[in-house]
């Protein structure tokens, strides 16, 4: 080996910015007498390096083998260059060049040697609420612009004593660049706030609120992206106060615990979900209740899961803190009315969530970026997002190839919008469904902040083929306005591109994509959502879908999935016999008005929708005969099947369309002859299970298509997706399933960008 001295040049692009990347390159340069600089650029890290050819080569494989736990390297290059003849290894200053961009770091639940600090007496942040360091705390939620600086984020408000600034400025402390760096002396402080009390004293305003949570009284809590409101999770009064006060009928309310050992004694955690509940994102996961539990009912009526995450904050810990006779988990759903957007502003809670909790635990560290909890569900042996938000966003997706700088909408319910350039998809964090003035004002400032952050001024829009979406009129206004290009992507095709583009899919050959969902306008003016499509990101053929049933009364059939069975049954030609759930659910002149409304198809417009088709079920069996919220019956219908059960009922397939009568004539008759709940609900998916699989091998016999994509809100479905995944896997298909984006349409908007892009190639 030589020991010529010798020079290399580095460029490294990522997540390589306020996640320690530069004191780690500081250290191992140092650590292997090498000598140069690196600083931090507009779209990464450059470095240069002189040193010894074994040096060098050890340093070299530090970066590919071991990195700051946050960092991330998607493009590194790394040419020779002579050397320059340094003396020292430095940290020199950033130049930033107009116009360039890079990933910005989503918050991040708090590291270990935090949380270790938090609890050392001896330690000078010893139970500061805002305890952080480079590898945890607040990003995203502070961040006002780039670089990602202390004067650009909300933490300029506080100016750093000398104890903070030395830790700031010392490469080699934990703390080195931290922006969001703050203790007791120079940072943000809690207080507690009620109609009769004021408390500003740190400890006893953390006290006062875990008093009066123990007590049965609904808190407002601001945390990292919003505000939560909280309640003891044992306490039934509460619970269903809180729902009363909320307008939440039925959907399930999140929970929080302090540590793995306190949700154990609640659920099954596997060592994957506990896995996923220490993740750095720390996200909500669904896990299945133990029947012991002491948990009120009503956080999740109807349901065998609950929704759970670790405790993400110092805040968040303090609030939780073990002892005798405080709750093991406190409700921590999200601070708002009803559907609308999560209040993060202080006097905008105090007056939207003034008459819904008693009291409120505020801070003054501003929120510039409202975000929600992400729930995931481990599912097919692998995490399946079901809402991308706190911790995930804005993560950028990796793109197979370059796009032009676009814009693109999203769908309606669960919405998120998507920027993308260059090699960049940046999916926004979930904004929610877009029904309101609130959401859509949330859904226009979450686009301009991150056209800012990102630099991206789009060139070309995307938006759903729904001309009443309130995303598919932003769009189009825009593109009307910028005079630029627009694309408007089918729903479901834009599922197939998500699920591909989720991959990093770069392959031209055509996917099978089977998209199942609620709804999603058809290019033939009908309601689709049971589709079977082969294609790819440019384009589709619909080869297969379920048969077209009306929707009798449109909304009024999916608040009523009654409504629906009997249009279901009508289709099938079958009677309306007396003592069916869905008819005695419904009176004599609902049932003649439904019925005139079904034989003259008075607005009753078609669809192939599978999440109503699960509805109907549920409704004929008697489980589910109105809904509160959207994918209720089916998720009931999911939680009532019976996992031992093998029998299916079998759909009439030919010239593209599954006909579901067969399954119906077999289902009544199961009905009829008094066969259970569990076992018909799982007879009816495994029906599913074995329709797919036959539509999905006709095609592969004409088409030579091998790949399945699984995109749609019905896949959120664990038993009938982990019984379709193991069906098609075992008939030889290879299966993508998302695992970046939701299933449902909170990935649309990814596949929107995508099928754009690719339009105007
Ligand atoms: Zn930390
Ligand atoms: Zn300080
Ligand atoms: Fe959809």
């Amino acid at each position: 080996m030589s020991i010529e001295i010798i020079g290399y040049k580095i460029i490294a692009r990522g997540i390589v910015q306020g996640v320690g990347f530069r004191p780690f390159i500081y250290t191992h340069a140092i650590a292997n007498h090498l000598t140069g600089w690196v600083r931090n650029t507009s779209n990464g890290v450059e470095i240069e390096i002189n040193g010894k050819e074994n040096d060098i080569h050890h340093f070299l494989s530090l970066l590919r083998e071991q990195l700051p736990p946050l960092a991330r390297i998607d493009q590194i290059e790394i040419t020779p260059s002579p050397p320059s003849g340094y003396l020292v290894f430095e940290i020199i200053p950033s130049q930033p060049q107009a116009n360039e961009f890079i990933p910005i770091t989503p918050d991040i639940a708090i590291c270990a040697d935090c949380k270790r600090e938090l609890f050392d007496p001896a330690n000078r942040r010893y139970r500061y609420p805002f305890i952080n360091c480079t590898n945890c705390g607040p990003r995203f939620t502070i961040i006002q612009d780039i670089p990602y600086d202390r004067p650009l984020t909300t933490m300029s408000e506080f100016l750093m004593c000398s104890s903070c600034k030395s830790e700031y400025d010392n490469p080699l402390d934990r703390r080195f660049h931290a922006q969001p760096i703050a203790c007791p002396e120079c940072g943000p402080q809690i207080r507690f706030e009620s109609p009769q009390t004021s408390v500003v004293k740190q400890e006893t305003a953390l006290q006062t609120a875990r008093q009066w949570l123990k007590n049965g009284k609904i808190l407002a809590i601001k945390g990292l992206g919003g505000f939560h409101l909280a309640c003891d999770a044992s306490n039934p009064t509460a619970v269903e106060e809180l729902r009363t006060r909320k307008g939440r009928v039925d959907k399930p309310f999140a929970l929080m615990a302090f540590d793995l050992k306190t949700i154990r004694r609640h659920c099954l955690v596997s060592d994957q979900e506990a896995e996923l509940l220490l993740s750095r994102q720390h996200p909500i996961v669904l896990l299945e209740r133990k029947a012991s539990s002491n948990i009120a009912q009503a956080v999740a009526p109807n349901q065998q899961t609950m929704g759970i995450m670790l405790a993400y904050t110092p805040l968040h810990l303090l609030l939780l803190e073990p002892e005798e006779g405080f709750p093991d988990l406190l409700v921590m759903t999200s601070g708002n009315i009803s559907e609308e957007p999560i209040c993060y502003d202080d006097q905008e809670a105090r007056e939207r969530l003034g008459n819904l909790a008693e009291g409120f635990l505020l801070h003054n560290r501003r929120i510039h970026m409202r975000v929600d909890d992400s729930v995931v569900r481990k599912m097919a042996d692998q995490p399946y997002p079901i809402r991308r938000a706190r911790g995930f966003a804005p993560d950028g997706i990796l793109l197979s190839s370059p796009v032009p700088p676009l814009l693109a909408g999203g769908a309606e319910l669960k919405n998120t919008f998507c920027l993308a350039r260059q090699n960049y998809a940046f999916v926004s964090h979930h904004i929610g469904d877009m029904e309101n003035f609130e959401t859509l004002r949330s859904f226009e400032e979450g686009i301009r902040h991150y056209e800012q952050l990102f630099r991206i001024r789009p060139e070309l829009f995307a938006c759903d083929l729904h001309p009443d979406y309130l995303a598919t009129r932003y769009i189009q206004q825009r593109a009307c306005e910028e005079k630029l290009p627009i694309v408007t992507v089918q729903h479901h095709h834009a599922h197939l591109a998500a699920c591909l583009a989720d991959h990093g899919w770069s392959n031209d050959e055509p996917v099978i994509g089977v998209c199942f969902d609620g709804t999603g306008l058809g290019t033939d003016g009908t309601i689709w959502g049971g589709e079977f499509l082969v294609g790819g990101y440019s384009d589709y053929q619909r080869e297969y879908h379920l048969a077209y049933i009306p929707l009798p009364g449109g909304d009024a059939a999916i608040r009523k999935p009654a409504r629906m069975a009997l249009a279901h049954l009508w289709q099938a030609g079958l009677e309306w016999e007396g003592n069916l759930p869905p008819v005695q659910e419904l009176n004599a002149e609902e049932q003649s008005a439904l019925r005139k409304q079904l034989e003259k198809g008075l607005n009753a417009p078609l669809t192939s929708s599978m999440g109503r088709f699960f509805d109907a079920v549920a409704a004929l069996i008697g489980l589910r005969e109105r809904v509160t919220y959207e994918g209720q019956a089916a998720i009931e219908l999911e939680a009532a099947a019976d996992p031992e059960e093998k029998g299916f009922y079998p759909f009439e397939i030919r010239h593209g369309v599954l006909d579901p009568t067969p399954l119906w004539k077999k289902l009544l008759k199961d009905w009829r002859n008094g066969i259970s709940i569990p076992v018909l609900s799982a007879r009816f998916h495994n029906s599913i299970v074995a329709g797919t699989l036959e539509a999905c091998s006709h095609i592969r016999d004409r088409k030579g298509c091998n790949v399945i994509a699984l995109s749609g809100g019905v896949w959120q479905n664990r038993y009938l997706l982990e019984n379709s995944v193991r069906a098609l896997k075992k008939a030889g298909f290879e299966i993508l399933l998302h695992h970046q984006v939701p299933t449902n349409d909170g990935g649309i908007s990814l596949g929107q960008a995508i099928v754009a892009a690719a339009n105007v190639r």
